[in-house]
This record gives structure tokens, sequence and C-alpha cells, in this order.
């Protein structure tokens, strides 16, 4: 039995590792695409018709705090249907490094991972201790695509709130499933224009809580006029907290007179605990 650590075994197996190096900060591991077909991403036919090769780089998860460097060589192939407008496409290394990544899925899985347990920010400091070069405006985007990658489909009621990228500078609109209380779609901007397109294919929904901003109320007005419109608890909350308050200060005069049973006259209560503090201390 061999003590030796097979580091092919952790790649998949139609991707060869043809070399691999150390420098004093990282690990260089080169491989090499072993495919022998691919789908066209545009017409989704199968090709086994070469075209060309092409280098990717790609950062994989660090080996114990070194950084890990990937220097593929992967295939792009003809497309052999007549009717496609794509004539050649380049390979995915699907399930490892999706097209055009520059970090293999299973680094993304572990940043997105940290992130959602810290923030976005602190994620790239423990990054960058573990020899991982990522900011904390990737990590965001990172999320974006992986929301847009999921098929999410939702039910009838939904919540819509906005949220910021960076306070005061750039904001979007988070929608989640009310059934679910889970993030369905990230949108860009809080206006209620992204909110609209996305109604527009979502004509399903019935219910949606918001805030109290006119952009998503009227958004919602426009695009689905009979949807109940809900102010959320709490914007609710803030809502009775301001009539509470309100109502207060109308009813309630600035200066409130309590009436001193020493000289008959009328006294702030502010005075009269003073002046009974002082009675106190005189005795
Ligand atoms: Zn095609």
């Amino acid at each position: 039995m061999s003590h030796l650590l097979d580091l092919q075994k952790f790649y998949p197996g139609d991707i060869e590792i043809t070399n691999k190096h150390e420098t004093p900060d990282r690990i260089i591991v080169q491989l090499k695409s072993r495919t022998k077909s691919q789908k066209c991403p545009s017409c989704g036919c199968e090709s086994n018709q070469y075209h060309s090769t092409y280098k990717r780089k790609i950062v994989d998860l660090p080996i114990l705090g070194k950084s890990v460097l990937l220097l593929v060589t992967a295939y792009k192939y003809d497309c052999n249907n007549p009717d496609c407008d794509q004539k050649v496409f380049a390979e995915e290394l699907d399930g490892f490094a999706g097209w055009y990544r520059r970090k293999t899925e299973r680094l993304e899985d572990l940043i997105l991972t940290i992130a959602l347990n810290t923030s976005c920010e602190g994620c790239s400091r423990i990054c960058k201790y573990m020899g991982i070069d990522v900011s904390g405006d990737t990590i965001i985007r990172l999320f974006i695509k992986y929301a847009e990658k999921q098929d999410v489909s939702c039910s009838e009621i939904i919540g819509v709130d906005d949220w910021a990228y960076k306070k005061g500078q750039k904001y979007g609109t988070l929608i989640c499933d009310g059934r679910t209380h889970k993030p369905v779609a990230i949108l860009d901007g809080r206006d209620g224009s992204e909110l609209k397109k996305w109604l527009q294919n979502n004509k399903h929904i019935k219910m949606i809580t918001r805030d109290r901003a006119s952009a998503y109320a009227k958004a919602i007005s426009e695009v689905l006029p009979d949807a109940m419109q809900i102010a959320d608890r709490f914007h609710l909350h803030q809502n009775l907290l301001k009539v509470i308050k309100d109502t207060l200060s109308r009813e309630i005069p600035n200066k409130i007179m309590i009436p001193d049973e020493s000289s008959n006259n009328e006294i702030e209560p502010r005075l009269l605990i003073e002046q009974n503090k002082k009675k106190r201390a005189d005795r």
C-alpha cells in the first residue's frame, strides 16, 4: 500500500496532471484536458471535433498555507450543427471551473461559506491569511453570480427590500421567498425599475411585503395591480412608534405643572423633585 499522496485524485478524471512545482509562496500544477467531446453551449449538440487548445489560469484551494495555481490546457471544439451560429466554443470544466472562471468551484464554495459566516470584508482578510487573494467586492460579485446560476422559482408570497453594496453609494434590491425565507433574486438599484422587470417574469406573485418607499409600491402597482402589498413588520413598528410619538407630542403639553401643596401654586416636576430632595437632606 502506497503512503504517497496522489494529487491526481483531487482533480476530475478528464483533467490530467502533467507537471507540478513549488515556489517559495505557491504551488503550480499543470493540467491537460483529456475530454473527447463536449456539448455546444448554444445549441446543445455534442461535438468531438477539436478546433484548438487554449491556456487557462485557475486558482484552486490552498495547500498548507500556500496558494495553488492551476495552468490548464483545455480544448476548443467546432460546433458541427450547420444551423448553430456558434462555430467554435471553449470546453467547460463542468463542476470544477466554469467558463471564464478564474477560481475552481470548490474554492468559490469555501470563500462564500466563510463570507456567510463573517462578512465579505472579513472573509477577504481571512482569505489573504490563507494565501487567497480576493477582495470584498469580488466576493459580492461571486454571490450575485451564484444567485443568478440558481434556477430559483418562488412561491406566490415574496418580501422585497433594499440593501447596500456600499452604504450611501450603491444599493441593490433583495427578493426573498415568503414561504421558504430564502433569497430568490438580487437586483441592481432600488428605484423599482429592475423589480418591475423581475415581476413581469413572475406574474404568479400574489402577496408582497415591502418597505414604505414609494418606488417599490409604484413598480408593484404597475405590474401586479391585484397583488396585495403589505408593509413588513419592521416598518409597521416604525409606523406605530411614529404615530404614538406624534400623538403624545400633540396631546401632552411641553411643560407639565404639578400643584405644590406647600404654596398652593403650581410647580414643574423637576423643581418639585429638587425641592423634596433638599427637604430630606435638611431633616
Ligand atoms: Zn452549436
